[in-house]
């Protein structure tokens, strides 16, 4: 396989950048049939062959036109870490020299993949070490599914990816028709064929995308709540300030009318005496009265220059307790992978910022 920035230069068309649709107007467009689409998506991600030449029930004169105008390339891994609990990090090199970062998480009977919407993020959620590395821009969608598509070469037949959740590095409505056409192709049955339930995209609450969503995507989907009142999430998530929680919650309302979510899941990251006292837990369940919801808190996870601690075990275990004794099923994420900053809100890559926010932080420290 040539390198990504061979091919770049190339300037071939990435077949991995087509969702099914996508590559049904591609073939289409050269006077092909659309089941051509089908075929070719089981030539890559079922059969893992990348060599137009070996696709047997393409004629001649197709093979010859894609070898000539097209490729499938995946993002290279450059770095691969194995943390202690078996969880993997892989920094992919994408185009330009940014990196992002992937993570793969083994358990007993699954294995989720971590995937990357963004070098870098525009938000600026004031505990996640991502948000500190400014923006660069979003990735392709053969820079997402890609992610996927080298995560399970490098693990082989044995090991299979059987759920992904967008939840590596930026926000994935902010990147919406590039998410959209990855997971597309995550549950097309041509391609990964995962089922709705496996694959999830989170969100910190970009109202606007969450009803697009609704219409054009049944993955399911998880929100980063993390606060139960506006002067609060609008210094953790300060994308509350546009789409504060009364519209965040009628969106979650309406999604969670749609099979197969039934529930949205809401994540609270547990920052010690921020976020995590009874009263913010009564709240909680307040706000989520109206909402079909399970809650998923987080142990935050530290990172260089970052003030917040995370909460005591006995404070999240009595936090999670009135949660469930209030009638929410509500769960505590296992921190994996976090020797090799693996864990939630700990992955950086190398973004190249374009936002620079990494001088409006400086500026901001020396004030
Ligand atoms: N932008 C998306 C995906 C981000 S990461 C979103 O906001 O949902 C997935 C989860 O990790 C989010 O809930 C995010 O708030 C959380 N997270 C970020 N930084 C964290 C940290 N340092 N410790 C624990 N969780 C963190």
């Amino acid at each position: 396989m040539k390198s990504v920035q061979e091919l770049v230069n190339l300037k071939k068309i990435n077949l991995l950048d087509f969702d099914r649709k996508g590559l049904e107007a591609f073939f289409v467009k050269l006077g092909e049939k659309s089941f051509r689409a089908t075929q070719l998506l089981k030539w890559i991600y079922q059969e893992g062959i990348t060599d137009f030449i070996l696709m047997s029930n393409f004629s001649k004169a197709l093979r010859a036109y894609l070898t000539e105008h097209c490729c499938i390339v995946a993002p290279e891994i450059v770095v691969e870490k194995k943390a202690a609990d078996g969880v993997y990090k892989w920094v992919v090199q994408t185009q330009c020299g940014n990196r992002v970062e992937t993570v793969f998480i083994p358990e007993e009977g699954r294995g989720t993949l971590c995937v990357s919407s963004q070098i870098g993020c525009a938000l600026a959620c004031t505990f996640c070490s991502t948000a500190q590395q400014g923006f660069n821009r979003n990735l392709t969608t053969a820079e997402i599914i890609g992610q996927l598509y080298m995560a399970q070469h490098r693990l082989g037949r044995e090991t299979k990816v059987t759920n992904v959740v967008m939840m590596g590095m930026g926000e994935p409505l902010l990147n919406f028709d590039n998410v959209v056409a990855a997971v597309n192709l995550m549950m097309d049955d041509f391609a990964y064929g995962l089922s709705k339930r496996r694959v999830t995209i989170s969100t910190s609450g970009v109202v606007p995308a969450m009803y697009r969503l609704n219409e054009l995507c049944d993955a399911s989907l998880a929100v980063s709540l993390h606060a139960v009142t506006d002067e609060l999430r609008n210094e953790l998530v300060p994308i509350n300030k546009k789409y504060p929680l009364q519209e965040l919650m009628a969106v979650c309302r309406e999604n969670a009318k749609l099979a197969p979510r039934r529930t949205v899941t809401f994540e609270y990251v547990m920052l010690d005496g921020i976020n995590d006292s009874n009263e913010d837990a009564l709240g909680l369940l307040q706000l989520l009265k109206t909402v079909p919801a399970k809650i998923n808190l987080i142990p935050f996870n530290p990172f260089p220059n970052s003030s917040y601690r995370c909460s005591s075990n006995n404070r999240i275990h009595a936090f999670k307790t009135l949660l469930n004794d209030g009638g929410i099923v509500t769960t505590v994420r296992k921190t994996r992978g976090d020797d090799i900053d693996a864990a939630c809100g700990q992955l950086v890559g190398q973004v190249n910022d374009k936002s620079r926010r990494h001088l409006k932080l400086a500026t901001q420290s020396s004030e």
